[in-house]
C-alpha cells in the first residue's frame, strides 16, 4: 500500500521545525510522498498573511525535495479551512488503497477537540504526532476525550500504519527544533536576523514582498 504524508499548517512562514519533521517522519514511515496543506482560512489563528503569500513560501522551502509537494486544495475552497474536508477530499482522490498520515506537533495534537468533526478524522487517516519542544506529552497524562481517542487508537510502530488506510495513531519521536513561525514574524517585525531558522529563498520573499514589516516603518 502506498502511504502518503499530509502536513497541515498555517506556514506563516513556512520553517526548518516544519520540514525536518516532515523528513523525519517520512524517513520513519517510509512515505512515497509528503503534501503540504496550507490552511486558506485557519479556523483557530485570527490574522494570517494572505494565503497565496504562504502557499508560494511553501512552494520555494520544498523545491528541492522530491518526495514533498504543494497541495493547495484548501485555497482553492471557500470558507473556513477544516482539515476533515481536505481529507474526504483526497480519500475520494486517492481511494482506499493508500495509507494517509496526518502529521502534527504535540501542540496540534493537545488541541485536536477543538477541530471541526475531530471523531471523525480517524476514519479517513492515521495521525502521527511529533513531539514539539514546550509541548511535552505522555500518553499517561493525556486527559478526558483525547485520553478516551488515544486508547482506542494508539499504535506503537511505524509498520502498524502501513498496511492499513486509516484509523491509527502513532507517537514519533523527532529531532527537537524550538523554532515557531511566531518568533520569526517577530525578528522580521524587529528587524531581526531569521537567518538559519528557514530556508534562505524564503527569506528572500519575505523580504522582496515585505510580508512582516511593521505597519509605516519606512524601508
Ligand atoms: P505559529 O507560531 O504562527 O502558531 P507554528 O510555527 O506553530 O505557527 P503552524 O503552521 O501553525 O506553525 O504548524 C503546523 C504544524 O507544524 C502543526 O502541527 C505544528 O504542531 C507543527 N510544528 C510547527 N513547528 C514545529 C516544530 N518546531 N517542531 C515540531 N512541530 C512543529
Amino acid at each position: 500500500m502506498r502511504l502518503i504524508g499530509l502536513m497541515g499548517g498555517t506556514f506563516d512562514p513556512i520553517h526548518f521545525g516544519h520540514l525536518r519533521m516532515a523528513q523525519e517522519l517520512a524517513d520513519a514511515l517510509s512515505a512515497d510522498e509528503v503534501r503540504f496543506i496550507p490552511a486558506a482560512h485557519p479556523p483557530l489563528k485570527a490574522s494570517v498573511t494572505a494565503a497565496n503569500h504562504r502557499a508560494e513560501m511553501v512552494r520555494l522551502a520544498i523545491a528541492d525535495n522530491p518526495k514533498f509537494r504543494l497541495d493547495t486544495r484548501e485555497l482553492e475552497r471557500d470558507g473556513l479551512s477544516y482539515t476533515i474536508d481536505s481529507l474526504i477530499s483526497l480519500r475520494k482522490e486517492l481511494g482506499e488503497e493508500v495509507a494517509l498520515c496526518l502529521f502534527m506537533g504535540s501542540d496540534a495534537f493537545l488541541g485536536l477537540t477543538s477541530w471541526q468533526r475531530w471523531q471523525s478524522l480517524l476514519d479517513y487517516c492515521h495521525i502521527v504526532v511529533a513531539h514539539r519542544p514546550n509541548f511535552s506529552m505522555k500518553a499517561e497524562n493525556l486527559q478526558g476525550p483525547l485520553k478516551e481517542l488515544w486508547q482506542q487508537h494508539a499504535v506503537s510502530s511505524c509498520s502498524e500504519l502501513a498496511n492499513k488506510a486509516a484509523g491509527g495513531i502513532l507517537m514519533q519521536a523527532i529531532t527537537a527544533l524550538d523554532i515557531s513561525a511566531t518568533q520569526i514574524r517577530t525578528a522580521f517585525k524587529q528587524q531581526g536576523s531569521s537567518r538559519y531558522l528557514l530556508p534562505q529563498n524564503v527569506i528572500d520573499y519575505i523580504l522582496m514582498q515585505r510580508l512582516y514589516d511593521t505597519p509605516g516603518r519606512k524601508p
